[in-house]
């Protein structure tokens, strides 16, 4: 969502004839900012002390994002250095304030680099209606926001025109989604925009496994377009601390979508989060996480250690009882079995022949994009394979994370 806001933002400067540049010859520097945990609230913070020595009279600092939210008001007092405290999506005050600072008009707009332009993202819902316990979320997005279909459905056909070949739709809790003109949920939604032509391929998240409904497995399992990744947070595999969590679903209940989803589409991605460390986890509770990823070998885990954060509800009622060693060690021991886990799975790949969209060259000049199930792909001895083009790749080494394979051209698109 952070970098969905990031290209909405640079999308208004570059149309206003701004160009990315590197620090030291910039005049403006924007922060976008995540709160989610204290530890990303704290590197916003020493940015801004390191942009201390950068600052000059002619120059501007932004910082926009969750912080606004909530530590806007101080934000200023603490840092005299920041010119412009910018709430997310209301960029118009900040963008006359430039213009009236800066003439770029007769600037040269310079390539801009990694934007390639062949993934867009589409926001669908803002904010959350969730009350997670742990979660800032709802406190610095606010309530859901639903976009209504006819205006995501253009966004994507906009999208698709100016040259994108992949979208992906965006909410804190997608499966949320309802048409406010009474189209329909998500289901509709992705029935929607498969049809649009040239789009190749269509992603979704986050999934949420309160609300995530059978009919959407359905549309996935017979699309050919959208991918078959799943991004479902669980959070932990322990039905007391799901309870305290507040995330009304227990664990049956998220077995039972796991094994939906792999009835219908058995190779499918499956990307979750976990807290380690909430408040009343005990060792047994933990063990129980840790048994879950030994039986959903999911793809990918993102890994946290529980932050309290002011004005959650569990910040203020519950006592964050884990010691941070413990913690640590607990996320140490998840990160150990889950990199053996994902190496194990992404191996079963190993000779099989998958579709990558090339999003672009890596730092060794090699084609890499995703495969279906959003894996990261290297293509060697790529031929001519370009961004934007869907090859067929044979999997011949594959990592934790990533599988590398050659190019089968019998059965690629060939080069735009
Ligand atoms: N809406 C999704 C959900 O909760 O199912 C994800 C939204 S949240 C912005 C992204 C992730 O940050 C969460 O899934 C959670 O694992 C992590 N997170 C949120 N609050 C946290 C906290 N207080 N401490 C540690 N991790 C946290």
């Amino acid at each position: 969502m952070n970098s969905a806001d990031s290209e909405d933002l640079a999308r208004r400067l570059l149309a206003a004839g701004y160009h990315e540049d590197s620090l030291e010859r910039a005049d403006i520097a924007i922060l976008n900012t995540c709160v989610v945990r204290q530890a990303s609230e704290d590197r916003v913070y020493s940015r801004l002390h390191e942009l201390k020595e950068w600052k000059t009279a002619e120059r501007t600092i932004a910082v926009t994002g969750c912080i606004v939210g909530k530590e806007g008001d101080v934000l200023r007092g603490r840092f005299p250095q920041v010119d412009a405290v910018v709430p997310i999506g209301e960029y118009e005050d900040f963008l006359a304030s430039l213009e009236a600072r800066y003439d770029y008009s007769q600037g040269e707009a310079l390539p801009q680099a990694g934007r390639t332009g062949i993934s867009h993202y589409v926001r669908v819902i803002q904010g959350c209606d969730h009350n997670c316990t742990f979660c800032i979320v709802p406190k610095v997005r606010g309530r859901e926001r639903h976009v209504p279909m006819e205006d995501v459905v253009a966004e994507c056909r906009q999208a698709v025109a100016d040259g994108a070949r992949e979208v992906v739709l965006l909410g804190q809790n997608v499966d949320d989604y309802t048409d406010p003109t009474g189209r329909g949920g998500l289901a509709n939604l992705v029935r929607e925009v498969e049809r649009i032509p040239g789009l190749k391929r269509l992603r979704f998240l986050t999934s949420h496994p309160q609300d995530l409904e059978a009919e959407l497995l359905e549309v996935m399992a017979a699309s050919d377009v959208v991918c078959r990744e799943l991004q479902l947070p669980v959070q932990s595999g322990d039905d007391t601390i799901l309870k305290r969590m507040a995330r009304g679903y227990q664990m049956r209940h998220y077995r039972a979508i796991v094994d939906q989803a792999r009835t219908l589409m058995p190779d499918i991605g499956l990307v979750t989060d976990i807290i380690v460390g909430f408040p009343g986890e005990s060792e047994a509770a933990f063990q129980n996480t840790r048994a879950l990823l030994e039986e959903m070998e999911f793809d990918v885990v993102h890994l946290a250690m529980y932050s309290p954060r002011q004005g959650t509800f569990a910040a203020s009622r519950m006592e964050d009882d884990v010691p941070h060693e413990e913690k640590l060690r607990r996320l140490n021991d998840l990160l150990a079995l889950q990199r053996g886990i994902a190496a194990r799975k992404t191996a079963r790949w190993i000779g099989r022949d998958v579709e990558v969209l090339i999003e672009g060259l890596d730092e060794l000049n090699r084609p890499y994009g995703r495969i279906r199930q959003g894996k990261r792909a290297i293509v060697l001895r790529s031929g001519d394979a370009a961004p934007g083009q869907l090859i067929q790749v044979r999997v011949l080494q594959a990592t934790a994370g990533q599988v590398l394979g050659v190019l089968n051209p019998a059965k690629s698109e060939p080069a735009a």
